[in-house]
């Protein structure tokens, strides 16, 4: 098997960092050594990392290639949004089998690996989305757990009609997760409450896409994450992965649950660490559509933004993902020119998320450990893919990102590499950039170049949540 040497770089793990050469034997990596230590190991592949950071390549556990929703796919199918992640120094993406009313959760899981089948350029794994709890969805869950490597399960309190779960429906997972020991992911929104006002605002004439955010208040992912967060444990303090968290009330929730020992975990998105209701959602014109995700970019006069930054930094939130689900502007996006309700929801960041939340680094907002905890080795932990993945230690698979503190670069949409007609991040200016990405040993981006290849990736089938006590 080929040998690559890393040398002359600064390893970061969460632990923190160190100076250490890296030595990778076929997919997996075989040793560390101090510097000077490895001078008489063979390689065939000596990678140059000197001034530069040595980092497990970045897990994003919640991202929708090619889903179907609002009448039209998410843009990006499994080989180039894969691509797309490749580039931006990600190495493992989960996706999501979707299971509608009426339809059957295996044979919806069986459909995802056939899309996603040979395509990948980087590893990959899924969650099942139920969007119809039944006795045979329940039944369902206990064989995916068991035989399928799918050990979470994703509940929407949002979207009536299309994935909504009522209470009943989401106790009797939660209940079902007890038993089978999975995690129950959630999207918090009260999306009956919302529709109310969704419709009032069209009503009044109030139909630009602004009002997709204005409508869904901060308080209703509050109330909907509290309520989450009561159901789980009435349930046995069952895991409870709270998705895409935006507000300061859904945090301040969860973060109460932890500090009394409650099995609570939360993500975040670039997209709610950045942008707002005012700057990008509410765009003149039909302009503010390309940022139309739910939950919703929040309003700046708020400290929504602060409040998660600081959550990042104290665990409350563990997890950045970007909820990649891009859409093109033209034709898709305007479906919902005149009425905001039918403006496709989701927006593109597998690319971007590692420069992102390096900036943070950058900006003081986190430490460099912090940001590979967030971005790789708590997701990996979370969804039973540690230490197989998300830390660079003897016996993990090689996947590796070499990245550039002194590279600056400023992202646009015509550098970057998913299959959408815009950016949402135009102008973003990162200081820092990725140099070198390997996903099991194997350079897939060197020299400004891809050098990987679709199906190159695997199906990655994963253990429980691995923060449990
Ligand atoms: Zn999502």
């Amino acid at each position: 098997m080929a040998r690559t040497l890393i040398t002359g770089g600064t390893l970061v793990n969460p632990t923190g960092g160190i100076a250490a050469d890296v030595l990778i034997d076929g997919e997996t990596i075989a040793a560390i050594y101090a510097p000077g230590a490895a001078t008489d190991v063979t390689a065939e592949t000596v990678i140059d990392a000197a001034a530069k950071y040595v980092v497990p390549g970045g897990i994003d556990p919640h991202v929708h290639m090619n889903l179907p929703f609002g009448g039209t796919f998410s843009s990006d199918t499994f080989e180039t949004g894969s691509v797309g992640a490749a580039w931006g120094g990600t190495t493992t993406i989960i996706d999501f089998g979707l299971q509608r009313p009426g339809e059957i959760v295996q044979d919806r899981l069986a459909a995802r690996h056939d899309e996603a089948a040979g395509t990948c350029a980087i590893d990959f794994a899924f969650h099942m989305i139920l969007g119809d709890v039944t006795e045979e969805a329940l039944k369902a869950m206990d064989e995916l757990v068991t035989h399928e490597g799918v050990t979470s399960f994703k509940l929407f309190m949002a979207y009536p009609g299309v994935f909504y779960s009522d209470d009943a429906q989401i106790l009797r997972a939660m209940q079902s997760a007890s038993n089978n020991g999975a995690t129950i992911m959630m999207h918090a929104e009260n999306g009956i409450a919302i529709d109310v006002l969704a419709q009032q605002a069209v009503e009044r004439g109030d139909t630009d896409p602004v009002f997709h955010g204005i409508v869904r208040r901060s308080a209703l992912e509050g109330e909907a994450t509290n309520r989450a967060i009561v159901l789980a444990d009435v349930a046995g303090n069952v895991p409870l992965y709270v998705v895409h968290l935006s507000a300061s009330e859904a945090l301040a929730h969860v973060a109460q649950a932890r500090d009394v020992g409650r099995n609570v975990f939360a993500e975040t998105c670039p997209q709610y660490l950045y942008l707002t209701l005012e700057d990008q959602l509410g765009a003149p014109g039909f302009e503010g559509a390309k940022w139309v995700c739910s939950p919703p970019l929040r309003t700046k006069h708020e400290h929504h933004h602060a409040d998660l930054w600081n959550g990042l930094r104290t665990n409350d939130l563990a997890v950045v993902s970007t909820d990649h689900c891009p859409f093109c502007f033209k034709e898709q996006k305007e479906l919902g020119v005149g009425d905001f309700r039918a403006i496709p929801n989701g927006m593109a960041g597998v690319e971007h998320r590692m420069d992102l939340i390096y900036q943070g680094v950058v900006d003081g907002k986190l430490t460099l450990e912090r940001w590979v905890e967030t971005c790789s080795t708590t997701p990996a932990r979370m969804f039973g893919l540690y230490p197989r993945k998300g830390i660079i230690a003897p016996g993990s698979d090689a996947d590796i990102v070499v990245y550039d503190p002194a590279r600056t670069h400023t992202i646009t949409h015509e550098t970057a590499h998913m299959n959408v007609d815009h950016s949402s991040w135009e102008g973003f200016t990162i200081n820092g950039g990725v140099d070198v990405v390997l996903s099991r040993g194997s350079v897939v981006i060197q020299g400004g170049a891809f050098h990987g290849r679709p199906g190159h990736g695997k199906f990655l089938a994963r253990d429980t949540n691995g923060y449990l006590s």
